[in-house]
């Protein structure tokens, strides 16, 4: 899978991209990351890429035309899913990151200041917000993007690291996990985990699954029943 994010900050995902299951993605050719910074399409002297508001207000405003040059500079852009982070987007949620690993190639477009010319979204496929809060940019949207899309491609988790059991992949919760001490300070690992018997510890997980969504996200379950 192709993914490009366009910024004006690329040096933001240093780190990010380069460490643990990332770096192991990108390293086994499993995702193919690649940055444009649209500030180099800037036809403007000074490289701006930000200018006022018409009708006035505080702040500056990501002007279109950068934006446009720089996605029409990808390779096939317009084959590509075009996704503008935005705080009035979609809700992110793990049901659009497995319709994301899908894809072939996804260009994630990140703004900065108070946000875009609103004519970019003539160019753009999806606008995705991360949460109802807002942030200075889209790169840290961007970042879990890829984070959450990567660990769905066939091969990057290992069958140890599967993704099938994680909450929400199948509307609920993950159950509760104990490792090594069987006791911690009088805290004991429920006996049925010790107990070798398979059948019985997989009912009491998709119980215990269960009872952690009803009390934590009865949401989840009622959108798990609609979809029903
Ligand atoms: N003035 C905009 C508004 O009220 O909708 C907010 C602009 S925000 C300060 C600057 C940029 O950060 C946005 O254009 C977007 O790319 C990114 N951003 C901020 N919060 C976000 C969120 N919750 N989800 C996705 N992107 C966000």
């Amino acid at each position: 899978m192709k993914i490009t994010i366009l910024t004006i900050f690329p040096e933001m995902f240093a780190g990010v991209f380069t460490e643990s299951i990332l770096k192991r993605a990108q390293g086994q050719g499993s995702v193919e990351i690649n940055f444009v910074n649209f500030r180099d399409f800037s036809l403007n002297k000074h490289h701006r890429v930000d200018d006022y508001s018409f009708g006035g207000g505080p702040g500056l405003i990501l002007a279109v035309e950068p934006i446009y040059l720089a996605l029409k500079s990808i390779p096939a852009y317009d084959t590509a899913f075009k996704i503008l982070m935005t705080p009035q987007g979609t809700p992110y949620s793990q049901k659009i990151a497995n319709d994301f690993s899908k894809k072939d190639h996804i260009i994630i477009i990140c703004g900065h200041y108070e946000g875009f010319d609103d004519r970019i979204l003539n160019f753009v496929d999806m606008e995705v917000s991360i949460g109802d809060y807002v942030l200075t940019g889209g790169e840290i949207g961007a970042m879990v993007i890829v984070d959450s899309v990567t660990r769905l491609l066939p091969g990057v988790l290992s069958s140890d690291e599967s993704f099938e059991q994680d909450s929400f992949y199948n509307g609920l919760l993950e159950f509760p996990q104990y490792t090594r001490p069987q006791e911690f300070m009088g805290m004991k690992v429920p006996d049925v985990l010790l107990s070798g018997n398979h059948a019985e510890i997989e009912k009491w997980r998709k119980e215990e699954s269960l009872k952690r969504t009803k009390e934590r996200r009865p949401d989840l379950l009622k959108k798990r029943s609609e979809n029903d």
